[in-house]
């Protein structure tokens, strides 16, 4: 666990909060323009120039059709339960509360239909043809379709016997050079014409980047079985509902109650074991077969001290039949620190912080931490202060977790933001979302006086209880920049121990691995490196080199008579990227468009042509964006039009019949190199040649 210093790759890597929580539903000014201008550049290439701009056309931003507006969030912090309530199957929407083994359709909550137009997926030119039909052998087969190469897009096969089962279903967000995309899935290629023999889908927990991609993928699948603990189930059917009305309706689930069911998925046969992690119900799986029994904490950590829990121990699995294969969670490999932290320390650090506040206490977390949030609920209750939450990923996670029963109903205590004013302001805690500092999330609309009902004090208390997930560092540190000028009393991580993360480190990895013994080790859910620095770390403790698979995704390994080999072939896991409602139809040649965008931006030349003389009437159009400002530089643009003037003059005649794609090529490519020249810019060219 990464308790000491929270800024390192922790647990809450790939957090809702890596995106602003608006982010599924908001297109930056930026990015629409872009987008727009890429398809103008498309219809551009295919010669259509029908329309006919009578000055230099504009491009106007458009709103893009939100992909997800109303999608839940879910973040990824540290609360683990192991001793999830009971709960009556009256009170859960849409979850299916039947036992073990006993699958059957659950009815999906009955809602207004909504108006969305489904994401089609589309053949994406970037998308690899599929390498090889590989009718699955009847020996065991495990192949990562994403989360072996990265943080995020976590999914896993395994196939034995002609039948095939999924572990996890996750997203992963976009990288840097990737502007206007949602997020990434992983790609199913390899499964096409298989899906009846999908005998289930296993969920480990609730984070995005094990079930994001469900919503999608499950459509596209025909609707496997899923499998998984409550509060996981539910999330799910949360989003597919979100993400499509009713779709949850569709789904056919098999609950696993406690750690003792034991389920058949065709020639699988599945059972669970317990896991610490920062979502509540993360559960441990193994899939045991003829050939092999693979072991599977999904995430985890190690807690020496948690809250209310039983240390976890893993030592039981080493029983398991051999060959034992553990595919284990290795984000912490390079993190070789003793860590001290615990979790019951840190309830400890937050009570204090709340309970001796003189002001407002507002902390900032994520939207997933629903123990953490329950805790300090129950904390604030038993002092007479009252609790307000914002965010809507937050609000719905404690909706579902109050209807699951896993965080009591404080009605005396909960209030909503609009009735803070109401009560004094050293009462009043508010739990929020934005400790990333998301543009559009609560705690910066807080900090920018953009917040209806919030506004900072100098006296307030503001706490991040939350890690910074990699890539956010420079925005988080803004934000506390920012909170700083405002605020007296400014907590995070580095000052006081207010938050702990749901990951291990290189120490918990090695203790894992004496634990449990496996015959062979298969780091996974990481970068390529992490995966390599876990294989070190079992070859420190004895598993022999040989025996250790560092796999990418597409890899194929194949455990037969206690033997493990890797597979010559690969399947596809090229990207599937999500752009709002359009699923694979951004591909490489729209991802350039939009990096060459948001380099050098775009110039657009408009020339109408008298169709009989050939002439230019009137003078080229200028338009530019995110290239130059064309008002201030008349010159340049003046000295452009005459370029195209001169190209419009050489290259055509009244006399013969004019190829004007040739003609525009010309005026790209002399534009272009000229406007190099006078700027070392390169922005997109866009001409546009209308006959009249
Ligand atoms: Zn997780």
């Amino acid at each position: 666990m990464f308790k000491k210093n929270d800024t390192s790759l922790t647990g809450q890597i790939l957090a809702d909060l890596k995106k602003p929580v608006g982010s599924f539903e908001k297109k930056t000014p930026n990015n629409v323009a872009n987008s727009n201008a890429s398809r103008g550049n498309a219809l551009n290439r295919h010669g259509n120039n029908s329309n006919r701009p009578n000055q230099g056309q504009r491009i106007q931003p458009q709103v893009a059709n939100p992909g997800n507006a109303n999608a839940p969030m879910l973040g990824f912090v540290s609360a683990s339960n192991k001793q999830a309530p009971k709960v009556s199957s009256q009170n859960i929407p849409g979850a299916n509360h039947a036992g073990a083994n006993n699958r059957h359709a659950s009815s999906g909550r009955p809602q207004a239909a909504k108006k969305r137009s489904l994401p089609v997926r589309k053949p994406s030119s970037n998308r690899k043809p599929m390498m090889q039909g590989n009718p699955a052998g009847d020996h065991l087969r495990i192949t990562p379709l994403g989360g072996n190469e990265e943080v995020g897009r976590n999914m896993t096969l395994f196939e034995y016997g002609g039948d095939i089962i999924i572990l996890d279903m996750g997203l992963q967000f976009p990288e840097e050079d990737m502007p206007g995309i949602d997020y990434i899935i992983p790609n199913t290629n390899y499964l096409k014409g298989k899906e009846k023999n999908i005998r289930g889908v296993i969920f480990s927990h609730g984070h995005l980047d094990h079930i994001g991609a469900a919503p999608i993928l499950l459509r596209e699948l025909n609707y496997p079985p899923i499998v998984g603990r409550d509060l996981t189930l539910a999330m799910i059917k949360r989003k597919m509902d979100d993400f499509e009305t009713n779709s949850a309706s569709q789904l056919k689930t098999i609950r696993v109650n406690t750690v003792a069911d034991k389920i058949k998925l065709g020639k699988f046969e599945i059972e669970f074991f317990d896991v610490e992690h920062s979502v509540m119900d993360a559960v441990g799986v193994i899939v045991k077969t003829p050939d092999g029994t693979v072991i599977h904490p999904g995430d985890w950590t190690m807690d020496s001290n948690p809250e209310n829990l039983e240390r976890v121990t893993y030592s039981h699995l080493s029983k398991l039949p051999a060959p034992r294969i553990l595919m284990l969670e290795s984000l912490g490999a390079t993190d070789t620190r003793i860590s001290e932290k615990t979790e019951s320390d840190m309830y400890v650090n937050l009570n204090e912080l709340v309970s001796s506040a003189q002001g407002m206490v507002i902390i900032g977390t994520f939207s997933s931490q629903i123990k953490r949030i329950g805790k300090i609920i129950e904390y604030a209750d038993s002092i007479g202060k009252k609790v307000a939450l914002d965010g809507y990923s937050m609000k719905m996670n404690i909706e579902i977790a109050k209807e699951l029963g896993y965080v009591k109903n404080f009605k005396n205590t909960q209030i909503t933001v609009n009735e803070i004013h109401k009560h004094p302001r050293n009462k009043v805690v508010v739990i929020c979302t934005g400790a990333q500092g998301e543009g559009n999330a609560v705690l910066s609309r807080i900090v920018n006086d953009e917040h209806r009902f919030i506004q900072v004090q100098k006296n307030d208390t503001v706490i991040f209880s939350s890690s910074i997930v990699p890539g956010n560092e420079r925005t988080v540190q803004r934000l506390k920049d920012d909170l700083y000028r405002k605020c007296d009393n400014v907590i995070h991580s580095d000052i006081l121990d207010v938050h702990t993360s749901g990951h291990s480190n290189a120490h918990d990895i090695k203790d894992v691995l004496r634990q449990i013994q496996p015959t062979f080790f298969l780091p996974v859910y990481g970068n390529h490196y992490m995966l390599k620095e876990a294989g070190k770390l079992g070859e420190q403790v004895g598993i022999k080199k040989e025996n250790i698979f560092v796999l990418d995704n597409g890899n194929q390994l194949e455990v037969a008579e206690n033997k493990a080999r890797m597979l010559a072939q690969k399947v596809d896991t090229s990207y599937v990227m999500v752009d709002g409602l359009g699923v694979g139809d951004v591909g490489e040649v729209v991802l350039r468009d939009r990096q060459l965008l948001a380099k050098d931006g775009m110039f657009m030349i408009v020339v109408i042509i008298d169709s009989k003389t050939k002439k230019i009437v009137g003078t080229p159009q200028i338009t530019s964006r995110g290239f130059i400002f064309v008002k201030e530089n008349f010159d340049l643009v003046n000295a452009t039009k005459r370029v195209v003037e001169k190209i419009i003059k050489e290259k055509t005649s009244a006399e013969v019949s004019v190829n004007w794609e040739y003609v525009k090529n010309n005026i790209r490519e002399a534009v272009g190199s000229f406007l190099f020249t006078k700027t070392e810019r390169r922005p997109m060219i866009l001409p546009v040649v209308i006959e009249v």
